[in-house]
């Protein structure tokens, strides 16, 4: 959000003032001159006369000029709302690094916060429940450990799993199959597939035991098929059959109205940090953009822009997970997996449908 005050003129600045819009804030300070005091944009306190009021890039410069920061607003200490996303950020930190679960109250009290707010903001900045946070935390530890030949047993006690009647089904849960099938390279995995075309060209969805793992747009089917084989090299591949046709049906519904509801369900796999950036993506509203900064901001994660790029070109399920809708920070379309052309057909498509 940062672009909307970036060469702000002063009058654009004056409104955030009157507005006490909090999205200023950093972005700029403002000085009265006749209390010698400098704000954030979003001080609370009452309003002085615009004519009594200077505008600084930042409150180092209002200083210089010999303001004093405001005691209520605080201009010269880090934004609030920076420093919760540092919350989240250091609880994120906890969860990766521990090796037992954490309980929401012990983690919230860790990063000083009532458990309410905490599951709020958490859930707010990551995208995720701190609980599913765990989760995903606990599955990549799985699948990293088995993928170092760790035995199974092993693998599925150090990932952070309580032993109990349930111990293995969580992990297979997890996997998609046994932790014995993962280590052997899954390759009992089977994964059905249909090809076709509709308005966006060409299509490939793929479905596993747990859901629709793939959506790939192209141009040519052989193409399509050769990149699914690549994504699930273990996999057994077949064609669907009529009953899975009758899905399709609906992804291809889907994939040409993206405003419509989506209630299949998916086989999303991918790191801890993958479905974290691919849940932010799903929260972007149809029709609506946001840039890679953005996102790694909304994770707790500002300075991860370039793996959120990342994770956006890993995505699987075009449309479903609608990295389609982010842009580069300037709002240039830069690249899609399946085709800058596309990406700004979809996006077309997307704002004609929100006019219907
Ligand atoms: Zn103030």
């Amino acid at each position: 959000m940062k672009q909307i005050f970036d060469n702000a003129t002063h009058e654009d600045r004056w409104q955030a003032v009157e507005t006490r819009d909090n999205r200023a804030d950093g972005q700029f300070v403002f000085a009265v001159k006749t209390t010698g005091i400098c704000c954030r944009p979003s001080c609370s306190a009452r309003h002085p006369l615009r004519k009594n009021v200077l505008f600084f890039d930042d409150v180092a410069a209002a200083v210089e000029a010999g303001f004093r920061p405001c005691k209520r607003c605080q201009p010269d200490k880090q934004a609030p709302e920076q420093q919760r996303i540092d919350r989240i950020t250091q609880a994120c930190r906890i969860l990766e690094t521990s090796s037992e679960p954490i309980v929401l109250a012990e983690l919230a009290a860790q990063v000083a916060m009532s458990p309410f707010h905490f599951h709020r903001l958490f859930k707010q900045v990551t995208g995720l429940t701190p609980h599913a946070f765990q989760k995903a935390v606990r599955a990549k530890r799985l699948r990293e450990q088995l993928t170092q030949g760790e035995a199974v047993t092993r693998a599925v006690f150090d990932a952070g799993y309580q032993s109990g009647s349930n111990y293995y089904q969580q992990a297979d849960a997890v996997l998609g199959m046994t932790a014995k099938q993962y280590q052997q390279g899954g390759e009992r995995t089977a994964i059905a597939y249909v090809t076709g075309t509709c308005r966006l060209g060409q299509f490939l969805v793929a479905q596993s035991q747990r859901g629709i793992c793939a959506i790939l747009l192209g141009s040519d089917a052989q193409a399509l098929r050769a990149e699914l084989e690549t994504l699930f090299p273990h996999s057994t591949l077949t064609v669907g059959d009529t009953q899975f046709a009758g899905q399709v049906t609906q992804v291809v519904s889907f994939l040409e109205h993206p405003a419509q509801q989506f209630s299949l369900p998916l086989d999303i796999q991918g790191t801890a940090f993958q479905q974290q950036v691919w849940q932010a993506l799903r929260e972007i509203p149809v029709g609506q953009t946001a840039s890679y900064r953005d996102i790694a901001q909304r994770i707790g994660k500002p300075q991860a822009v370039r793996a959120v790029a990342g994770a956006c070109a890993a995505n699987k399920l075009a449309v479903i997970i609608p990295c389609h809708r982010v842009v580069r920070h300037d709002g240039a379309l830069s690249g899609y997996r399946w085709g800058v052309a596309r990406k700004r057909q979809l996006l077309e498509i997307e704002a004609k449908q929100l006019e219907e």
